[in-house]
């Protein structure tokens, strides 16, 4: 731990920017389970669907309602869930550098926003549960959920009173969750692919959080960071292979996110930012 500490000090001493990049790991201990375990599955009549199947544009077209049924239920596990540790710690790093830092979030359960981060340093790579836009992208707009629309249990289903609130209000057509799913395209309006990007090529300090690495732009994110030099942590529970490349690089912390971003993100803005 003390060698990736002092790797973190020493290249946030250089000039370029700060990023951490989070995955579902980072809100685990917040009682949110993420895409990989058992809890994650989802019923629908006799079929066990795992997310990725349902996180996805195909499954929205052929079982809206389905799809709706289970972000509905998500989305009540999101609002009852408090930001952690690791939140609050990510917090204190945008205060205390408000110029460099960038959090670039795949999270859509809005714990970050709710912990404190702000706006202007959060990118939210794939999109926010509490939202919704026009299914049929009659605008880029989006909404938020309608206040009427309920948080639905395990099995339930969404009600004819519901799906009649869960449409655009431009169009009248159908709503969809705001969400980027599996077999979708990044875009800058929605996901803030240009962005994000153009960060990641200026970054001097690379943290990697509770992510899997199944999804592309996080996979630019690395990739481009590593080119431009940056150092980067990976803090998993387990391996993946954003561990790989951080081994070769920054280092690697193999403990929940919750008990040590503390520590890392000291190491980084107790440091004299120079750039
Ligand atoms: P993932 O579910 O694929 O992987 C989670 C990763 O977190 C795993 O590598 C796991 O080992 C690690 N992990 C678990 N507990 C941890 C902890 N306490 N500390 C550190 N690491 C821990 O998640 P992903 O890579 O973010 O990608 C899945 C997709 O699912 C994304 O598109 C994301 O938007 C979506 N998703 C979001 C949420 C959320 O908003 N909370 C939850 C589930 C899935």
């Amino acid at each position: 731990m003390q060698a990736v500490l002092d790797a973190l000090g020493a290249a946030a001493a250089r000039p370029g920017k700060v990023l951490v990049l989070t995955g579902a790991g980072v809100s685990a201990e917040s009682g949110i389970p993420t895409f990989r375990g058992k809890e994650g599955y989802w019923t629908i009549g006799a079929r066990e669907y795992h997310p990725q199947e349902l996180a996805t544009y195909e499954a929205f077209r052929t079982m809206p309602w389905n799809v709706w049924a289970w972000y509905l239920y998500r989305r009540g596990v999101c609002r009852r869930a408090e930001p952690n540790a690791a939140h609050r710690a990510l917090v204190r790093l945008a205060a205390a550098l408000p110029d460099r830092f960038a959090l670039v979030t795949q999270n859509v359960d809005g714990l970050h926003r709710r912990a404190g981060s702000p706006d202007a340093q959060t990118f939210p790579i794939h999109g926010d549960i509490t939202l919704a836009r026009c299914a049929d992208d009659c605008t880029l707009d989006r909404f938020p959920v309608p206040d009427g629309v309920p948080e639905l249990g395990k099995g339930e289903e969404v009600s004819e009173e519901t799906k009649a609130l869960l449409v655009c209000p431009r169009c009248g057509g159908m709503a969809r969750p705001h969400v980027l799913w599996f077999d979708e395209s990044y875009d800058e309006p929605r996901f803030h692919l240009d962005t994000v990007r153009r960060l990641a090529m200026q970054a001097a300090v690379l943290v990697v959080a509770g992510t899997s690495a199944q999804t592309n732009l996080p996979w630019q994110v690395v990739t481009l960071a590593a080119r431009a030099g940056a150092v980067i942590v990976d803090v998993n529970v387990e391996d993946n292979p954003f561990g790989d490349i951080a081994a070769s690089s920054g280092g690697v912390v193999r403990a929940p996110a919750a008990t040590v971003m503390d520590r890392l993100v000291e190491a980084i803005y107790i440091r004299p930012a120079t750039g």
